[in-house]
């Protein structure tokens, strides 16, 4: 059996673990938490950062601190995690989905310039499988109607655009450790802070509306509710577990891009002739091994896919259903058709991909792609 993904211990998980609970306090804001933090700080130069306990609830922080409030529109793309949008969602935001790129699942940013109105309070963008958006236009765009603009980094640690850390580009940015992610704890987020101006508030929303942060640091002699908030910060368990992972990202990130490159040898001169495309990096971002996925030609062929590989007992899936056309969304959208998005939802399929798969393992996944796709009748 060939999982889809599969959560591993890197090195000093459960000695961390150990120590947290040895040093008298597990719950937010302890030792560990303040490695992870220090970490993300040096080695991506972000201005502040603040763990979470997801990237959902980092998302929905960047909601409280942008003060979303009913109507206001936020531009997000159709092709993203229920979370990206639910956020806003949950503040009464109007939600204006933005298509994809034509050979690439991150947003385009043409659409983005043709949905932006006076009432736009936010543009997020999603860094599709950690490859970076194309940055510059959106930059220009969000300076240029002053409408602030937010990063769901949630696949893309570790990776650039340009020479920039992706999650160093919004005023907010929001990363990911659920256990699919490259490094892991479980359960787990980050909000990177960009724009100072936020810092203090958030430190208020993160801790249940209080300003507990402050009085710790000796600046209040009394701490009270100041805000709203809520819960949003993790145990130091969740972050000793990080910690661990963090310690070896360098090695974590090189076996999942040596991974990455297997697959992409493999398949290159042999998969266009069944109508297959290959993930592209454009020239402006790097990969960072975070998924590995085909185009199909269509449905059919994608479902027929998923057959065979599961009959080999390998497990590949699908990825999102465009939030546009969802149960919830459908009622509320404005009707525009959203083609890229809509095809990406119906064909692409993401293959297996997590630091323990071994050489012979994806080598087996790229036997059954080819066998399989290779019997599958084309149709026409
Ligand atoms: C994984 C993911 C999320 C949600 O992350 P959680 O930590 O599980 O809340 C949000 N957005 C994107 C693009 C993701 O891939």
């Amino acid at each position: 059996m060939i999982p889809f993904n599969k959560p591993y211990l890197h090195g000093r998980e459960l000695v961390y673990i150990a120590q947290a609970v040895a040093s008298g306090k597990i719950s937010g804001d302890g030792i560990f938490t303040k490695k992870c933090h220090e970490y993300f700080e040096a080695r991506y130069g972000f201005a502040k950062t603040l763990m979470t306990t997801s990237c959902t609830d980092a998302l929905e922080m960047c909601a409280l601190l942008l003060n979303i409030n009913e109507g206001d529109e936020v531009i997000v793309p159709a092709f993203t995690f229920v979370s990206t949008a639910n956020a806003f969602a949950l503040r009464g935001a109007k939600l204006v989905f933005a298509d994809s790129e034509r050979h690439n699942p991150n947003v385009d940013p043409e659409e983005i310039a043709k949905l932006i109105s006076p009432n736009t309070k936010a543009v997020v963008v999603v860094h599709y499988a950690g490859v970076a958006c194309n940055m510059a236009p959106i930059l220009d765009l969000c300076r240029l109607h002053g409408v602030a603009l937010i990063e769901d980094a949630a696949q893309a640690i570790d990776s650039y655009y340009m020479d920039r850390p992706l999650g160093s580009l919004g005023c907010l940015s929001t990363f990911s450790f659920h256990e699919t992610k490259n490094v892991i704890a479980g359960e787990g987020g980050l909000l990177v802070i960009n724009d100072k101006k936020f810092i203090e508030r958030a430190e208020i929303i993160r801790e249940k509306g209080t300003n507990r942060s402050s009085f710790f640091r000796g600046e209040v002699d009394k701490y009270g509710w100041v805000e709203v908030g809520s819960s949003f910060l993790p145990s130091d368990i969740i972050s000793a577990y990080l910690y661990a992972q963090l310690e070896n990202m360098d090695v974590i990130q090189s076996r999942r891009k040596a991974i990455w490159q297997r697959y992409h040898d493999h398949f290159v001169d042999k998969v266009a002739e069944f109508g297959i495309e290959l993930p592209g990096i454009p020239e402006w971002a790097t990969n960072n091994g975070h998924m590995f996925y085909l185009v199909c030609k269509n449905l059919e062929q994608r479902t027929a896919l998923i057959r065979a590989l599961k009959a080999k007992e390998i497990h590949a899936v699908f990825h999102y259903l465009s939030l546009h056309s969802s149960p919830y969304f459908l009622e509320k959208h404005d009707g525009r058709l959203l083609p890229n998005s809509d095809r990406f939802s119906d064909c692409l399929l993401r293959l297996p991909l997590f630091y323990e798969l071994t050489d012979e393992q994806c080598d087996s996944v790229c036997n059954a792609v080819l066998e399989a796709v290779r019997s599958i009748p084309r149709a026409g």
